[in-house]
């Protein structure tokens, strides 16, 4: 099997890039992944993706961006790309079936995942009160109590931006020192609506059945181990992310905490004809409308290579 482009990943970046290879004449091939569909589809009510007056649902948003990509010719696989060889050219790949195909060009758009704090009520909640993107969920929240647990930017931030909307935010953080810069704790020990509840530990998030959802989140203090519960309407869990891009170390440039480095402006990687939009290259945004963009410019950027070497 050979193809000129292969799009590993189906999340809005990689099914972006398919719709653009596909419409011109790219012939794009797809591997979905473990979760084709990405990150989107363990969400709930979409209302920022642009052209949707009323929410669209994350799982239907990838149905139709799956649908509009094949429409044009593109083929899916629903497999695992399990190993790369980037040293030769067409660039080799392996996949969990025991298939190997070759490409021309390479998109990797294998997103990040949010990290979670591994409890079963988390991820009962999921959608339902458990979020980790104060962006994307922030505004179901308008004069609501919530809590963010996390002590990085990532946390500050979520905070901070959650005081737009909630008439209350905890921010719970399992040691006394937070992580995250300076200039951010100022303006959250300034913001009269954020409290800051150091050295607590998250034993389980609370919820009811009818309407099913959270309402509160029981808390250890690790020094006095008191356990409290709170009522709050949400969780934002913000204790990092991770990229998927354990396949591609020591093949393709990456950062400290693994996203693979592209020049600024492109999509570009540190091995030309490979390249990685979404998530997987973008810890600032981390979007869906951002990761889309990013996949359109993968596909442009993919096509003027071959242009350029075929
Ligand atoms: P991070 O810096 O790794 O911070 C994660 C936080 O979550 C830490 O405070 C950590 O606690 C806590 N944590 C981790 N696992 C936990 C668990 N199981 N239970 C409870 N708490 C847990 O992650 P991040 O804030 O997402 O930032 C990631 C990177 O992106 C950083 O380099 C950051 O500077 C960057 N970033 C930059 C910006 C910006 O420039 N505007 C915005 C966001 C992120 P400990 O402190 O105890 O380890």
């Amino acid at each position: 099997m050979h193809s000129k482009i292969v799009i590993i990943g189906s999340g809005p970046a990689g099914l972006t890039a398919a719709i653009y290879a596909a419409r011109a004449m790219m012939n794009p091939v797809v591997i979905s992944g473990s979760r084709p569909g990405g990150q989107l589809t363990i969400t709930t009510d979409v209302e920022n993706y642009p052209g949707f007056v009323d929410p669209v649902q994350g799982p239907e948003l990838m149905k139709a961006m799956r649908e509009q990509a094949a429409r044009y010719g593109t083929q899916f696989h629903d497999d695992m790309v399990v190993d790369i060889d980037h040293t030769v050219r067409p660039f080799g790949l392996t996949l969990g079936s025991g298939k190997t195909m070759t490409a021309d060009t390479l998109i990797i758009s294998t997103g990040a995942d949010a990290k979670w704090l591994g409890l079963d009520s988390e991820k009962k909640y999921m959608g339902f009160g458990v979020s980790a993107c104060a962006t994307c969920d922030g505004f179901f929240y308008r004069n609501k109590k919530v809590a963010v647990i996390g002590g990085g930017n990532t946390a500050a931030e979520e905070a901070l931006f959650l005081t737009h909307f909630a008439s209350e935010v905890i921010l719970f953080h399992r040691r006394d020192t937070l992580r995250a810069e300076k200039v951010l704790q100022d303006r959250l020990f300034k913001n009269p609506k954020i409290k800051f509840m150091p050295d607590m530990e998250t034993i389980e998030i609370l919820g009811g059945e009818n309407p099913f959802g959270v309402t509160g989140i029981r808390m250890k203090n690790i020094k006095t181990h008191n356990i409290t519960d709170f009522d709050i309407d949400g969780v934002f869990v913000a204790i990092g992310h991770k990229p998927n891009t354990d396949l591609f170390k020591g093949k393709i440039d990456m950062d400290a905490d693994g996203y693979i480095i592209v020049k600024s402006g492109t999509t570009d990687t540190s091995i030309k004809g490979i390249f990685a939009p979404g998530d997987v290259s973008d810890k600032i945004y981390r979007q869906a409308v951002t990761a889309a963009g990013m996949g359109c410019m993968a596909a442009l950027d993919a096509g003027r290579y071959i242009d350029l070497t075929t």
